[in-house]
């Protein structure tokens, strides 16, 4: 395995594997590595003759007040277990080497960024296609692989590809969870033992709404005030949004007659987490 912390030399050694007729997987992904990244690695390594992970913490992703300075960092522990997943190549840059003096250029996907995170936390979805679009350009890859956990991402980031006509796959991968169903999550850490304890409603409430989707129920403002319901009775959430939405618009439902996506996010003191189900009225 080779890191690489310039992004000349990432994209040269990427074109020449390109031109040796190897097939490129990418992992985007901001370090401090649980499961779940290491779940992504997996499946692309299985895809792929060549893998590749990027480990980034994105300045312009994150908002005034966000926790771009306290956020988890650590690459010594990330490359062990890159290394043990089977990565080729680590591409760990400096902020000043993606975005060097002179930067100007974003990238804007307009509707499906509104409603859910883009809503709550503004500029953030711009920061990651500006970022994602970089990492294809330098990377070249066949396929990159995302996790459902960040539901919303994965649909920018499609509508990113088609929109700009950018040859490769995106792969959405299922959400890898603790025992008690809490999605991993790098900020995890940063719970208290309280806070965690509480954490797991996030997963009850989302199984309750599935189960009653399942049982029949098809009012969207039901299923909303009972997610909401359930994780107020926890002290220590405090709700930034809950959602019932169509999985490819992102639109708010009324009624749900296929697919749906259950969304949240909810706070537990400083720290934000999000989680989401995808839900078919049968
Ligand atoms: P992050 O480092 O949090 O930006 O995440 C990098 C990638 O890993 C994104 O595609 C996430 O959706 C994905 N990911 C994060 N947490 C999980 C999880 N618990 N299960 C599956 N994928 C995840």
């Amino acid at each position: 395995m080779q890191t690489i912390d310039d992004p000349s030399a990432i994209q040269r050694r990427c074109e020449s594997l390109r031109r040796d007729g190897k097939t490129i997987g990418l992992v985007p992904t901001m370090g401090a590595f649980h499961e779940g990244h290491v779940s992504l690695m997996r499946w692309a390594r299985a895809d792929n003759d060549i893998l590749v992970v990027s480990v980034f913490v994105n300045p312009i992703q994150f908002g005034r007040g966000e926790d771009f300075d306290s956020y988890p960092r650590d690459l010594d522990g990330d490359l062990a277990q890159a290394e043990q997943a089977g990565v080729d190549l680590v591409f760990a840059p400096s902020a000043e080497a993606i975005y060097p003096k002179g930067f100007q250029t974003y990238v804007d996907v307009t509707e499906v960024t509104k409603g859910l995170c883009g809503a709550s936390r503004p500029g953030h979805f711009r920061g990651v296609t500006t970022v994602v679009a970089k990492l294809f350009n330098l990377i070249g890859p066949h396929r990159a692989y995302f996790g459902q956990k960040d539901y919303q991402q994965s649909v920018v980031v499609r509508r990113l590809v088609a929109d700009l006509n950018m040859a490769l796959d995106i792969v959405l991968l299922p959400t890898v969870r603790e025992a008690d169903g809490l999605a991993m999550s790098s900020r995890n850490i940063r719970l208290t033992p309280p806070q965690r304890r509480a954490a797991s409603v996030l997963y009850a409430s989302l199984s309750r709404a599935e189960t009653r989707i399942r049982d029949g129920e098809r009012n969207a403002a039901t299923i909303f005030e009972d997610v909401r319901a359930m994780i107020e009775t926890e002290p220590l959430a405090r709700i930034d949004y809950v959602a019932v939405c169509d999985p490819e618009t992102l639109q708010p439902l009324d009624c749900i007659e296929g697919p749906a996506l259950v969304a949240l996010a909810v706070r537990f003191g400083e720290t934000r987490l999000i989680d989401n189900f995808l839900i078919t009225a049968s």
